[in-house]
């Protein structure tokens, strides 16, 4: 990797059931490629669904979520020389928003991402669960899935919008012109003060691009939206995995600049 990199805000953490490594060696990995500030964003327990029906594959456990914490804020006396945020990534399930904002209450958050991973309790970006793509109509699935994230947005609860396109993570096309959902889409977060997450991980899986797609990347420049950078690694090999190419994409749009999170406040670096 070459030069410093200003972020890297999508980390998960072995915590989650899926990924591996721990804190500290993110953060090892993370003075290696060069990243001047990270912040870890595992999972956050699925606060929608009563405790016996969580998947421990897919998020830490609840009462993991203060030693999680306590993990991250111990970090800053490692004297590295890499800032560290605390984030978290919750998804968001509408009719559970109370329940969530209690979720996430009395805990030092820098940043909360929301994303999307559900429609109808479907996992859609869910390997294991990929065969319920046949025969469904994907011009209807991209519009059930960008309604989600508006609505997500909407809530207030969320900072930053995980990989805003991640319907599209397995290739599945569809037919229509997107222009308009995504123009629809940019409008929301304008109206919810949400910054947007590009984010890496889909150069690593079919779609073979970053989220957002660069049409829509352009669109949220044009609305003056707010970006962030993550890679979404699930090991600390992939710490800062195509940082670079973000940061090369989002300026081919116009960014000068990126956002990084502090209590929950943003501010602005240049690039
Ligand atoms: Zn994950
Ligand atoms: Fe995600
Ligand atoms: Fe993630
Ligand atoms: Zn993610």
């Amino acid at each position: 990797m070459t030069g410093r990199l200003p972020c890297d805000y999508h980390l998960h953490t072995r915590l989650c059931g899926h990924a591996v490594g721990d804190v500290e060696e993110y953060l090892v990995a993370a003075e290696r490629a060069g990243l001047e500030e990270i912040g870890f964003s595992d999972h956050l327990y699925q606060y929608f669904l009563p405790p016996p029906e969580r998947d421990p594959g897919l998020s830490m456990a609840e009462d993991k979520l203060p030693w999680y914490v306590q993990k991250i804020l111990n970090l800053s006396g490692y004297g590295s020389p890499v800032r560290v945020k605390l984030g978290i990534e919750a998804d968001f399930v509408p009719g559970h928003e109370e329940v969530l904002a209690g979720a996430l209450s009395g805990y030092p958050f820098d940043y909360v991402i929301g994303s999307v991973h559900y429609i109808d309790g479907w996992g859609f970006d869910n390997p294991k669960q990929i065969g319920r793509y046949a025969g469904r109509s994907i011009d209807g699935l991209y519009a059930q899935y960008f309604g989600l994230v508006q609505e997500a947005a909407s809530t207030g609860l969320f900072d930053i919008m995980a990989h805003p396109d991640l319907v599209k993570k397995f290739g599945y096309s569809p037919d229509c012109d997107l222009t308009e959902l995504y123009d629809q889409t940019a409008r929301v977060f304008v109206q919810a003060g949400v910054c947007v997450e590009v984010n890496t991980a889909g150069l690593r899986v079919p779609a073979g691009e970053i989220y957002p797609a660069p049409k829509f990347l352009k669109i949220c420049y044009d609305y003056n939206l707010p970006v962030t950078l993550g890679s979404d690694a699930h090991s600390p090999g992939q710490v800062g995995a195509g940082i670079n190419e973000a940061l090369k994409l989002i300026k081919s749009v116009g960014y000068t600049t990126i956002t990084i999170f502090e209590g929950r406040r943003m501010k602005t670096v240049k690039i």
